[in-house]
């Protein structure tokens, strides 16, 4: 870190988050939720309305851009802006790129320039960092890294409940998984994306959700196929789990496991009436995190079944917010704050209900 006194242990970590949208206001309230970091500042592109929750949220504010047209249209619009994307570099140990997927490449550039740790999303690919991260799957593997890469929402899915089968079973061989991904059409934000009225294959198979858990877990041979349905609010898995033949599992064994792994919600459908997704979201609004977010998957227990040495299962995964918490372990393992997932995964998970007051 070129700009930055060395970052020693339990010193706090200065995180800026490159790109203010669903993905990067709900990683700046995680952040800011912790007591070994702290948010240095938040970018946007142009002075628009998500400026308003920076200035309510005293997170100072910086323009994505260097370019001093773009720096000065804040304050024509009445915003303090603290400046362009490299001032930001010069004062942050990580950055959290949360820009929409794609355009990540560019922005490495800058941050390596800087000589500023970083983190990406989903939406980039593996290659990009070469280093992917979920909490449960590879944290040691991330300690001290420059660079790495939160999967997707649904990878971070698959993560948390096929990790814990599989390390369950790996003395006795691998699991060979199947997921059928049905996928909201749009985040509930966005106006711009469909399909409204249709079901709309994935045409590339397998797609790459599957494929991207090995980014994170090799040891797991999973493919998948997707679709795309109109509903806004969660995907939904639907998977098919091979078992190697001496598993010595059992279907009620299986729900017990995910019932004591981090960020795993197991619910009987039939009994709570939480029949489907809109339960699953109502649920959420309930526990009271901000936006209605819903930072673990749902496994429904009665929808878990495992019959010789297949295991058939649903889970639902809340897209905008799973891979929340999974950011601010990420910056621990880089950081090298906490080598211990399980301990990391508590104390994110215990700042942030204390931040809301849950
Ligand atoms: P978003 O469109 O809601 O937010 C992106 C923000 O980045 C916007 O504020 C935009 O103005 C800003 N931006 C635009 N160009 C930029 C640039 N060059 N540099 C920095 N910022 C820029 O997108 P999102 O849904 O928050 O997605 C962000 C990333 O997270 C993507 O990689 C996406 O694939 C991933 N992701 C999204 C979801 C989800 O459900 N929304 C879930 C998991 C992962």
């Amino acid at each position: 870190m070129a700009n930055s006194e060395p970052c020693l242990k339990h010193m706090v970590t200065r995180v800026a988050i490159n790109g203010f949208g669903t993905i990067g206001k709900r990683v700046a309230d995680a952040v800011d939720a912790q007591d070994d970091m702290e948010i240095v500042g938040v970018t946007k592109t142009r002075p628009s309305f998500g400026c308003d929750l920076a200035v309510k949220k005293n997170f100072p504010l910086f323009c994505t851009f260097d370019s001093q047209e773009k720096i000065d249209a804040f304050a024509e619009a009445g915003y303090d802006c603290q400046g362009g994307l490299s001032d930001l570099l010069s004062i942050c140990d990580v950055i959290v790129d949360c820009s929409p997927g794609k355009v990540g490449s560019e922005n490495l550039e800058k941050y390596r320039e800087a000589g500023v740790k970083s983190i990406f999303q989903g939406g980039e690919k593996h290659e990009l960092t070469g280093k992917s991260y979920t909490s449960s799957a590879n944290h040691l593997d991330n300690i001290g890294v420059d660079c790495t890469r939160v999967v997707s929402c649904n990878t971070t899915g698959l993560s948390r409940t096929l990790v814990p089968l599989f390390e369950s079973i790996q003395d006795k061989g691998t699991l060979s998984v199947n997921s059928v991904m049905i996928r909201r059409a749009a985040d509930p934000g966005d106006s711009s994306k469909g399909p409204i009225n249709a079901i709309k294959p994935v045409l590339k198979v397998p797609s790459h959700h599957g494929p991207d858990l090995m980014t994170v877990k090799q040891e797991i041979e999973i493919t998948s196929l997707a679709v795309a349905v109109p509903t806004t609010i969660m995907h939904l898995h639907a998977i098919t789990v091979e078992l190697p033949s001496n598993h010595g599992l059992s279907t009620k064994s299986v729900i017990e496991m995910w019932r004591k792994t981090p960020r795993v919600i197991v619910m009987n459908g039939t009994d709570t009436k939480i029949t489907s997704t809109a339960e699953v979201m109502e649920l959420a609004r309930d526990i009271g995190r901000k936006w209605g977010d819903l930072h673990e998957i749902f496994v429904w227990e009665d929808g878990v079944s495992l019959q010789g040495n297949k295991l058939y299962y649903f889970q639902a995964i809340h897209q905008e917010s799973d891979v929340i918490p999974e950011n601010v372990d990420a910056i621990r393992a880089m950081m090298d704050i906490e080598k211990d997932w399980m301990i990391s995964v508590e104390k994110t998970d215990k700042a942030i209900s204390a931040y809301y007051g849950l």
